[in-house]
Formats: C-alpha cells, structure tokens, sequence
C-alpha cells in the first residue's frame, strides 16, 4: 500500500508512524498503515491548554484577515486534493470519486467561510426608551473540540473548524481512532496555509488547530474539560448519549451529528427511472456508510413491486462494481471493518426472523483484498416497519415497505427515533409541499425528487430527534461557534426604566 508517498506529499514523514499504541489498519485489505502515540491524560490538558492560549490571540484578530487564513487552507487542499483524497480512500475505504468528493467538501466551505468573515452581522433592535439604542454583537467563543466519525473522517472536521477559524476560535479534533492519518494530513496542510499567512505579515497563533489521538477515552476527557466552551460531535447515537450529559454537566454547549435512519417515500406519480437513479447513489454508495445513506424504501402500493424488479435488477449487477476502492471501475468499497460486517449480518438475521424476506447482503471475496470485508448491498422486502427497519446499521441495508394513503406513508417515515434526513419522489405538488410542511417529513433535510444523501455546504446540515438536532456548514450554523451579546446603549440624559418602571 503506497502509503508513505501521499505523506509526503501533505508534509508528513511516514517514518514517524511506526511506533504507538494505536495500530491503523486499512479497510481495504487489513494492512497495517501506522501505529501512533495516542495522547494520555496530561497530553490533552496540555493540547487543550495550548488551544486555549491560542484562541487569546485570534479572536483579536479582524474576522476577515481570519477569513484569509481559512481562504489560504482552501488553496492548500486544491493543490493537494488527489493526494488527501488517496489518504482517504486507504483509511476510510472510500472509492476515488467519494473521496475527492469529500476534500472538494473541504474547499466548497472554505471559500464559504472565507466569504462569511465578512458577515458575521448582528441586529440593531429598536428600543422602548428614548434616547437608547439596542443592538447584537457576535462575539468569539472560545476552544471548539470536534469529534468525529471515521466515515467522513476529513470532512466533518472542516465544516466545523472553517467556521470556527473564521469566528475566532480555535480548534481541538479528536478524528476516528480509525482514521487518523488524515487527520493528521489536514494539520499538516493548515500549517502550510500558517506558514503563508506568515508571510503576509500575519501570524496564526501556535495552538489554534490541535489533534488528540486515541478512543473514546480521549474523547471523553474533552467533553469535560471547562476550557472546552463548545463540543462538536459526529458519529452514532450512542456516542451522542455519552457525551452529551458530560457537557452539559458542565454548563457546556454541545452540537450533535448522530445516525440516521434515512427513508424515501415514492409516490404513484413518480418518476421510477429517477428515483431507481437516486436510490442506487443514496442506498449502495460508500457502502452504505454514510449518516444520509436511504435506508427505508416507502413504495406505494401500485408501483412497489415494478420499483423493487427493477431495483433487484440493478442490485444483481453490482456485483463487479464491488472492490478494491482505488480501482477506477469500482462503485462499492469495503466496510470499516469485520465487526461491520458481522452487524450487518445480525440485522439481516433479525429482519428474517421479523418478517423480512433478504434479497443478496452476502461477503464478497475480492482478489488481493482478501482480509477486506466487502458486501454485497442487500435488499429487505418487509410487510411492516419492525424493530429492526428503526434501528441504524451501519451498513449497506435497505429495507423496503409499501403505503396505501399518504397519512400512512408520513406516520411510516416519521416512526423512527432518528430524523437525519428524507426525500419523496413525487411529480405531484400536493404531496410534495405536504412532505415539506409541518405536517410532513419531521427531518433536519427533506428533499423532493432527489435523494436523501449528498448535501451542498451552502445548508444547514443536521437532523432532529436522536440524530441530535445540531445543524453545521451553511445558512447561519456559524453561530454556533460564536457568543451572542445583548447591547443597550443609553445616548441621551436621561434614565429610563424598561417597562416603564419608576423607581423612587
Ligand atoms: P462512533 O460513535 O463509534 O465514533 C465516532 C467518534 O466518537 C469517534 O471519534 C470515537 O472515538 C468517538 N467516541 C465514541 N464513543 C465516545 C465516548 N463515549 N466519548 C467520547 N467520544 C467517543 O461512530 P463511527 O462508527 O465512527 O461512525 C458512524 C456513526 O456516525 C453512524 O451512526 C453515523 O450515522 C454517524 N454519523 C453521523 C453524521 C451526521 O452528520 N449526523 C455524520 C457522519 C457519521
């Protein structure tokens, strides 16, 4: 595995990943790529520390020269793209496409970031008192620690850190103990952005963009560290459910991303050639890895049965688009890993024993990745919603219902305890606003005629109920990385009460 030259290329020495006790593996054939030192107690409190000195100096600093910073780090993940993608694809086992995709994801919001360094607007309110005047301001926050999953392993970091960097915070990233090369990579990159931004007579403090290596431990030490005034925190649900208490405990902010349980609805007027479309992307892409992955199928009744043929036809031929990630032919990599796997074969089970009937969703051996746990993407015709279909497995699975009305249809797709992300393939307006209204779809995202997977950077991103209700990248997510102010200023000569208040 040509590892050590895409380390080279982002700056690091690979001779410097032989010794530790986290031993990296890759997911695509189980090849050991690394072994690291992951940080003890002390080392965090140090790391945070550093952080914190770190942001003393950069919130002083103008929000648009920030801005410059943030835009100089885009130019370094342009001109390093294939090379950080590569990483990604032997860490996280995405295919080329995905993973360049995902470093474009990078670029995409820190030119969004760059931009928004000049619009961190307040309000001016109108005030009841003469002579005053009220008024917001946004102030810096403080240290951001981000933890975050392995499936968007560089990604989900800078959504939130090119917002934070912009906002005058510094940031604090404990990466999946799975993917921490890459991690380590994009510290790499924002020091050269540094070293630029240096140039230009600025100067980014030391500190303003830390890692932490290791497990949930680590991870759980900055959730209880008071210098940590905000949490941001990717992966499953019950990551979500520790952490959360810890911060809170503390009086500190927390921003959750958790599962999904991602459902399409597809109504009688639907284009079916569309949504066959949408549905291979959104259910078998990133081998069903994603947070957005579809992963319920809400077919009406009069065009389930010609949806499921056609889509069993199309899954039967997936099975030469299954392999290795680095070849350009391949659509489907492996999962993370063997205990994936074996997950998904217990979902699988159950969804048997609870009615369903399994179409594929066997291991697929592929030649020189024999140690890879590859699958093909399986298909369950279910006759209801069992415990199974509410539950996230983290795997290629879709599990397919009917509907006869649209009520049933909406109570269907709202009975889960996730609310990530949803769609409907409707060529019906009425269907399609309802989806869209209070009284439809209760998700974070609902689309209409596209998947429920593959958001832009430009909105909000995030989901409701156990998926978190936190909401990162665009529209004004960045308030969540700054402190709002309440400002009454009293310009005249007198005193006057709110509310009309005499006092004495
Ligand atoms: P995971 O929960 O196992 O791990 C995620 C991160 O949390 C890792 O860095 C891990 O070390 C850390 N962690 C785990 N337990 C912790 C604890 N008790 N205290 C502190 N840190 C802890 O998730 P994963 O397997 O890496 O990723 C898959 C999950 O992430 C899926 O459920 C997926 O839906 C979710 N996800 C959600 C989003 C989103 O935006 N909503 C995005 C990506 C992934």
């Amino acid at each position: 595995m040509d590892i050590a030259k895409q380390l080279r290329a982002v700056g690091l020495d690979p001779a410097s990943f032989e010794r530790g006790d986290l031993l990296v593996r890759s997911p695509i054939d189980g090849t050991a790529t690394a072994r690291l030192e992951t940080h003890d107690a002390s080392a965090v409190d140090k790391t945070i520390a550093r952080a914190h000195q770190a942001f003393l100096a950069w919130r002083s600093v103008p929000a648009p020269r920030r801005g410059e910073l943030v835009r100089l780090f885009g130019e370094e993940l342009r001109a390093h793209k294939d090379q950080l993608a590569a990483l990604v694809t032997i860490e996280a086992g995405k295919i080329v496409a995905e993973a360049r995709g995902e470093v474009q994801e990078m670029i995409d919001i820190c030119d969004f970031a760059c931009g928004l360094s000049r619009q961190l607007y307040g309000l001016t309110i109108a005030s009841e008192r003469p002579g005053h005047r009220m008024g917001e301001t946004w102030h810096p926050l403080g240290v951001v620690g981000v933890i975050s999953a392995f499936n968007f392993p560089v990604a989900v970091w800078a959504w939130n850190a090119a917002l934070a960097f912009v906002c005058g915070d510094s940031v604090v990233w404990k990466p999946s103990e799975k993917t921490p090369l890459t991690a380590l990579a994009c510290q790499s990159l924002f020091r050269r952005a540094c070293a630029r931004f240096a140039e230009s007579g600025a100067a980014a403090p030391e500190g303003l963009c830390e890692i932490l290596l290791g497990d949930a431990k680590v991870g759980e030490r900055l959730a209880d560290d008071p210098r940590v005034p905000l949490l941001s925190a990717t992966g499953s649900t019950r990551m979500g459910r520790a952490v959360a208490p810890r911060v809170a405990a503390r009086f500190g902010r927390s921003l959750l991303e958790l599962g999904g349980n991602n459902a399409m609805i597809v109504t009688p007027s639907a284009d079916l050639d569309l949504a066959v479309r949408a549905i291979l992307f959104s259910a078998v892409g990133t081998a069903g890895q994603r947070c957005t992955t579809l992963r319920r199928l809400i077919a009406h009744e009069s065009v389930r049965n010609d949806l499921l043929a056609r889509l069993e036809r199309a899954y039967s031929q997936l099975s030469s688009k299954i392999g290795d990630p680095r070849q350009g032919s391949t659509l489907i990599g492996p999962l993370i890993d063997g205990a994936s796997f074996e997950a998904m074969q217990g979902s699988l089970a159950r969804a048997r024993s609870e009615g369903g009937e399994v179409a594929f969703g066997e291991r697929v051996s592929v030649s020189g990745c024999e140690e890879g746990f590859y699958a093909r993407p399986a298909i369950v015709r279910m006759t209801k919603q069992t415990d199974v279909v509410r539950h996230e497995t983290f795997a290629p699975i879709l599990y397919a219902m009917s509907y006869g009305d649209m009520n049933e249809a909406i109570a269907m797709h709202n009975d889960v305890p996730q609310g990530l992300s949803s769609c409907i393939f409707t060529n019906d307006l009425r269907e399609a606003e309802r989806f869209l209204s209070v009284e439809g779809s209760d998700c974070g995202i609902a689309n209409v005629n596209i998947g429920p997977s593959g958001a832009e950077i430009g909105g909000a991103f995030g989901g409701e109920k156990e998926t978190g209700g936190g909401r990162e990248s665009g529209s004004d997510a960045w308030r969540n990385y700054m402190r709002r102010a309440t400002n009454t200023v009293n310009y005249g000569k007198d005193l006057p009460l709110a509310q009309g208040i005499v006092f004495g």
